[in-house]
């Protein structure tokens, strides 16, 4: 079995960007500047942030963190959100989910302005994945398209599965996989008999945030799975799918951590870095 490292593939999404900053020297264009918006103090988040901060770091990248206390008022975020929008020095904003429960995250997201929507999570950015007219697409599905095109796993004329619709994976991972010309089907919680249907596929995406809901032998022998899941358990992080008994049974499988989560954070670098630089490019 094949296990599908994504620090190789963030380290050459990185390679790339670096090679593409170097041109930018040569502009005298100022670096991408990501800025991060952090409601509240859930401590999984933080560790996120602390993550895409060192990336941000790693690559010389601008990098701001905004702290707003959970309390904070819609009002308030709203128009912390509208100064960003029309601050020419950010480039990209990404504001870390989810957010306390009084905020409407939806109407909460929308408001980022789709030239600096990092994640593109806004209403805008979703309706040009579906028109397949994206530039950026949200972070983690791209991330594994990236880890599919690095192992060489080609989904065309295949019929794969995708489980969990979420705005955030499931949803625009379906049309990432169909631009890429697979026969996709979209499962979630209302979906009969999946544990039938899951043994038809050869490619299975998995991103339901149950931890260690399927088991190795729930998948068609030699399928390739792909774990989005991440579950802090006092053993350690595990995903959506257990690993015990995937080796002898699946053909590949993304490791929990270490699988896609690196691919995350690199793909909002790359994301941070075109919005950056279709800003540098446009006509002033
Ligand atoms: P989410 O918003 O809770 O969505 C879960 C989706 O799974 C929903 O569409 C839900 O269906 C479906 N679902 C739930 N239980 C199911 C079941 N038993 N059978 C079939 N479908 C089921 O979660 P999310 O934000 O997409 O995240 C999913 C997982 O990925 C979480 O563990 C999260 O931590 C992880 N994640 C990891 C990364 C990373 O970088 N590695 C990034 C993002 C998320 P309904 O729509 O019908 O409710």
């Amino acid at each position: 079995m094949i296990e599908l490292k994504g620090k190789p593939v963030a380290d050459f999404i990185y390679q790339q960007i670096e090679t593409k900053l170097e041109k930018w020297s040569e502009h005298k264009w100022a670096r991408p500047h990501l800025t991060v918006i952090l409601v509240g103090a859930d401590p999984a988040s933080q560790v996120y942030v602390q993550h895409k901060q060192k990336a941000c770091e790693k690559l010389g990248f601008k990098s701001t963190l905004i702290q707003l206390p959970d309390s904070i008022s819609e009002k308030d975020l709203t128009e912390k959100l509208q100064y960003l929008n029309n601050d020419p020095s950010v480039d990209a904003i990404l504001m870390q989910l989810p957010l306390p429960a009084h905020l409407p995250t939806k109407k909460m997201s929308d408001l980022i302005a789709a030239n600096k929507d990092a994640d593109a999570l806004t209403s805008s950015s979703l309706g040009l994945l579906v028109t397949a007219q994206q530039m950026v697409a949200s972070c983690t599905p791209s991330g594994i398209m990236e880890i599919l095109k690095f192992y060489g796993l080609d989904v065309a004329h295949k019929n794969v599965l995708v489980i969990g619709r979420s705005l955030i994976v499931g949803f625009p991972l379906f049309h990432l996989l169909n631009q890429k010309n697979a026969t996709v089907t979209l499962a979630h919680s209302k979906t009969q008999n999946l544990k039938l249907l899951i043994k038809e596929f050869d490619f299975v995406f998995v991103a339901i945030g149950k931890a260690q809901y399927f088991k190795a032998s729930d998948f068609k022998k030699g399928a390739v799975v792909i774990d989005v899941g991440m579950h802090r358990l006092e053993s350690g992080l595990v995903g959506d799918v257990q690993a015990e008994g995937a080796v002898g049974h699946l053909s590949a499988l993304t490791p929990v951590p270490g699988g896609v989560g690196p691919t995350t954070i690199a793909l909002l670098m790359s994301n941070t870095f075109k919005l950056a630089e279709k800003s540098r490019m446009a006509p002033s």
